[in-house]
């Protein structure tokens, strides 16, 4: 076990100030995401240099849109999570610590991740597949690594990092794709576990810095799908993030605690980007599914296709120096 860091004593608890739960954890009790532990007086993260899986991947999966375009980025992550979402895709391995479920885990060190990255032509280390924040003393070992070998840093977060967990990692990430999972406090109190406000507390955070930011809404029918909360997400981001903040709206399959809900249909996913460019988006994207060109991004000035995408992959770019190479027109993002 790795002594953790953001925690204070108080009397014989522990508080841990990763994220916004803000856990008041007893001797020998773990924290609500259940890899930090307080032994003796003293505050444990379980999970560094334990890993349950690493990948090499496409970076519009994590997704990431506007960031390096077609590079290719080693993913990885650990056990555990801050929330408990009752339609996880990796719930396996991020609800396996509070279920009590043992998961095989590989031993690797920040160091043989680099040199991983460097094999398979890397350009940047994805902290993904369960929550990073709940890694991070083994993120930001990994990070500052990263960042002596040129390659980049992305968390794919849930945004319920605390203000100092940001103060931290902020000098080493690049990038970083935030879930918006509902604008309904009650969604994210019920089905999440969590507070909407600190979620949109941290994406404001997020857009105050040099960090690149793209934003994520997984679509579940009857539970987040009006079209009165799509507008309410999309307005949020306009007004709050970004006009030019690219949001992608998901498709939702079912899975763990949901699997009796359906899929969600095209056309609902159709009319969420509509809504979400009604309301003043520059970039919108709707994946997890085959609808044709709904990956592509569109020139905002001249409405031509500049980058084609179909299936996480890159077919054409016409984004020369972060220009549109029709008109000319600024797309927003890093490109090379
Ligand atoms: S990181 Fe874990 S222990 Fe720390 S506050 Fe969040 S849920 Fe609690």
């Amino acid at each position: 076990m790795k002594k953790a860091i953001l925690w204070e004593k108080k009397n014989s608890f522990i508080q841990c100030h990763l994220c916004r739960h803000s856990c008041m954890i007893p001797e020998g009790k773990t924290g609500i995401c259940g890899v930090r532990i307080n032994k003796e007086g003293a505050l444990y993260s379980k999970v560094w240099g334990k890993t349950t899986g690493i990948g090499i991947d496409p970076i519009e999966k994590k997704p990431l849109f506007h960031f390096y375009p077609g590079s290719s980025v080693l993913s990885f992550g650990t056990v555990g999570c801050n929330f408990r979402c009752m339609f996880c895709q990796n719930y396996t391995t991020s609800q396996a610590p509070r279920e009590g479920r043992y998961i095989e885990q590989e031993d690797i060190t920040p160091e043989e991740i680099i040199e991983l990255a460097k094999k398979h032509d890397c350009q940047s280390i994805a902290y993904t597949y369960n929550e990073p924040t709940i890694f991070l003393e083994y993120a930001l070992d990994c990070m500052k690594l990263a960042k002596k070998n040129n390659i980049k840093n992305i968390f794919v977060s849930n945004g319920y990092f605390s203000k100092q967990t940001l103060g931290l990692i902020e000098p080493y990430l690049d990038a970083v794709n935030i879930d918006l999972k509902s604008f309904n406090p009650e969604f994210y109190s019920k089905i999440v576990g969590a507070k909407l406000e600190g979620v949109l507390d941290s994406l404001k955070l997020v857009a105050k810095t040099k960090i690149w930011l793209e934003v994520t809404t997984l679509v579940i029918p009857g539970k987040n799908d009006s079209p009165e909360e799509m507008k309410s997400i999309a307005s949020f981001v306009k007004e709050e993030l970004g006009e030019d903040v690219p949001f992608h709206i998901s498709a939702f399959f079912p899975c763990y605690k949901m699997a009796d809900v359906p899929s969600t249909s095209a056309e609902t996913l159709v009319k969420a980007k509509k809504i979400a460019i009604d309301e003043g988006l520059k970039y919108v994207y709707v994946g997890n599914i085959d609808i044709e060109r709904a990956e592509d991004t569109i020139c905002p000035r001249c409405k031509k296709t500049v980058i084609k995408r179909s299936r996480y992959l890159i077919e054409e770019n016409n984004v020369i120096g972060s220009k549109c190479r029709f008109c000319g027109e600024k797309i927003n993002g890093v490109f090379e």
